[in-house]
């Protein structure tokens, strides 16, 4: 028998909103991530078979069906960090933390106003001559929540002298990278994910690989200073520019950041 008007109970209702809500979690932290495009790739997926076994193409519904039923291992091996972040997210600060819900990406992204291109160029300078290691992200349109949330978030305007004040060593703060946003430095003390590229210079280490990582992952633009060598370094798309001079930094901060 047909039934035509079907019964929804309030745990229904509970129900769809749970999944809508896990589901707006999932979608804010792949935004901006190249996992997006996977996220989305999977959802026309889905919807295809749904599509070919409502018009009960008995073929294709049957080979879809088969990719569908490991469809849940094969997401888990897909967004394995994602899931990660996500459950790491559930557990550190509870899903309905406002904070969560704030999205970073809702304040103007860096490249619609001026960046104080001058002050970071003057402080990569200083700290090279210096050799005071730094590593330094400007945002652009991805969302950086999550790395901000690694670190301390302060709000400040972007200044030579504190750039070089919270990368000196010793200074509690000086650990890990700045995040720059909206033209303010956001977050310092943020932990970065680390590219895993194989052909990596072997004389580089984790800092200039956690800047590549970053602009892997994110838009973002990544400086770092080598305590090491005194070398300025640039990232941008996971491609790595090393041993840049001051002009050359301002150069590309400056086409990159100009509307
Ligand atoms: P340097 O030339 O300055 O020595 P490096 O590339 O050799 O740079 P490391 O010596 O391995 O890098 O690490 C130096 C610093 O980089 C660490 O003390 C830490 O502050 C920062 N760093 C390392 N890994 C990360 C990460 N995943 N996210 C953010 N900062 C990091
Ligand atoms: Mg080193």
């Amino acid at each position: 028998m047909l039934q035509l008007f079907i019964t929804i109970r309030w745990i229904d209702v509970a129900d769809i909103i749970i999944v809508a809500i896990l589901l707006y979690q999932l979608y804010a932290l792949v935004k901006g991530t190249s996992a997006i495009n996977i996220f989305f790739g999977v959802l026309i997926f889905y919807l295809l078979w749904l599509f070919v076994k409502a018009l009960d193409m008995q073929l294709l519904s049957t080979i879809l069906g088969q990719f569908i039923g490991v469809g849940v291992i094969a997401l888990i091996i897909v967004f394995q960090q994602e899931l990660r972040r996500f459950l790491l997210m559930v557990g550190s600060k509870g899903i309905f933390n406002k904070d969560n819900f704030k999205s970073l990406s809702g304040l103007r992204p860096s490249n619609f106003i001026d960046l104080n291109v001058e002050n970071i160029v003057m402080a990569c300078q200083k700290m090279a001559l210096q050799k005071i290691g730094a590593l330094i992200v400007v945002a652009r349109k991805s969302d950086l929540k999550y790395y901000v949330n690694t670190g301390e978030r302060i709000d400040a305007e972007i200044s030579s002298n504190l750039l070089e004040s919270i990368f000196f060593k010793n200074n509690p703060l000086h650990d890990g990278a700045v995040i720059i946003y909206d033209n303010r430095i956001r977050a310092v003390k943020c932990v970065l994910p680390l590219t895993e590229n194989t052909v990596f210079p072997f004389q580089l280490g984790l800092r200039h690989r956690a800047a590549v990582g970053i602009t892997e992952q994110s838009d973002a633009i990544a400086i770092a200073v080598s305590e090491q060598s005194g070398e300025i370094s640039i990232s941008r798309n996971g491609a790595l520019k090393t041993n840049i001079t001051p002009k050359q930094l301002k150069e590309i901060l400056t086409e990159e950041f100009s509307d």
